[in-house]
């Protein structure tokens, strides 16, 4: 189709008009199980009441004011994200690509003010984290960076679980390792909880700075409020975005006092970043996720979905190869292309998405109901038939 939106993206021919929970309904009134979740973002589904009632609200006292004024809803969400984890301060962004400029930014300022010259970030293939010329930099895939350079210097990129070649790699000259604890766009891998463990050892060894990139994987999405939290290791920084402003844009940098340590007032700013109207999103959506009763049912539907994912796999072997990842961070490996797979799905209904390693990722609404994990089941089990009799 021929518009005049900028032709980066390959879309598939649908647009909706109207989302309800799990659901999106397309312009023909057509009702689509999402299990997409704009990519990991609306955690608490499509027009969850409270969110509804937070943005109006918001939106009926201030928008925006600049951050050369205090902005008590900001002060609220970074004292929440403060008080649930290993972070002692926070700054706010628009998305997870921002959220990386700072990441690397942070710890750069923190060897350069120490007297130290260590500006090289140690990232690891089949990452992502975002599209700015620093976080392609750091992925360093052909894809992303091919047609671009000269790229930013400083990134090396190591094999994903690969413990003997970080610890060859990583030195005291190190700044920092950048590391998503589950790779999302790279194919749902999941990093084994010895190797994270392993990882923060190597680093406290050199001193080099831990950067967690949980901007898929964190706010609930594995039933941990964060996914480190199931290894019991803290970064010194962590990215956070998607989930977090439930579908308003909204990312945010957590940091230690010592890795923060550098970025003194002046040293970096957004315009929009920790706007009252994000803010406000952000702390009813962190309330609702950061809730102990909350994590538990992800992890209860989580268990459930994957049984019933295992099951596919089992009656579809032409199809479905596997499951992988972690909570509601899920992917089917399949055997036939994942691009058919998808496609296949809209004829059903269902909406998934394509990552690398021909993995076809499932990132349901947290809220998602019982009775639509079954339905979505139903519809997928309909679309690895539809494929077999092709
Ligand atoms: C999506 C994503 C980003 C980039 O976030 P944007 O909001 O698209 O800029 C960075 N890291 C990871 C792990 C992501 O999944």
């Amino acid at each position: 189709m021929i518009t005049s939106v900028l032709p980066t993206y390959n879309r598939a021919p649908l647009a909706f008009v109207k989302g309800e929970g799990s659901w999106l309904i397309a312009e023909d009134g057509g009702r689509y199980l999402d299990l997409g979740s704009g990519i990991a973002v609306n955690a608490l589904g499509h027009a969850h009441p409270a969110l509804v009632e937070t943005i109006t609200a918001q939106a009926q006292k201030l928008w925006h004011v600049s951050n050369v004024y205090r902005i008590p809803e900001q002060e609220a969400l970074a004292d929440l994200l403060v008080e649930k984890t290993f972070a002692d301060t926070v700054f706010f962004t628009n998305s997870g690509t921002e959220a990386a400029e700072l990441a690397i930014k942070m710890a750069r300022k923190y060897w350069y003010d120490k007297g130290e010259p260590r500006s090289e970030i140690i990232a690891f293939e089949g990452a992502f984290h975002g599209r700015s010329t620093g976080a392609i930099a750091a992925a360093g895939s052909e894809k992303m960076v091919k047609g671009f350079g000269p790229l930013m210097p400083g990134f090396r990129q190591l094999p994903f679980g690969d413990h003997d070649a970080l610890r060859a790699a990583i030195s005291d000259k190190t700044a920092a390792v950048i590391i998503e604890p589950i790779q999302g766009e790279g194919g749902i891998r999941t990093l084994p909880d010895a190797c994270l463990k392993g990882l923060r050892d190597l680093c406290d060894e050199t001193g080099a700075l831990l950067i967690f990139d949980e901007v898929q994987c964190g706010m609930g999405r594995t039933g941990k409020l964060f996914a480190h939290e199931w290894a019991g290791v803290s970064p010194d920084i962590m990215m956070v975005a998607k989930g977090i402003g439930g579908g308003f844009p909204l990312g945010a940098v957590l940091a230690s006092e010592k890795a923060a340590s550098g970025m003194v007032a002046g040293t970096h700013g957004s315009t929009y970043g920790g706007n009252p109207l994000g803010c406000a999103v952000g702390a009813t959506v962190m309330r609702i996720v950061s809730d102990d009763a909350f994590l538990a049912e992800v992890n209860r539907k989580a268990a459930l979905f994957r049984q019933g994912l295992e099951g596919l796999v089992a009656t579809h072997p032409a199809v479905f190869k596997a499951v992988r990842g972690q909570g509601l961070m899920l992917g089917l490996e399949c055997v036939l292309p994942n691009a058919d797979v998808v496609k296949a799905g809209y004829d059903q209904q269902i909406l998934t998405v394509a990552a690398s390693d021909n993995v076809l990722r499932l990132l349901p609404a947290l809220t998602i109901s019982d009775a639509d994990l079954a339905e979505a089941l139903r519809r997928l089990d309909a679309t690895a038939t539809r494929l077999e009799t092709a």
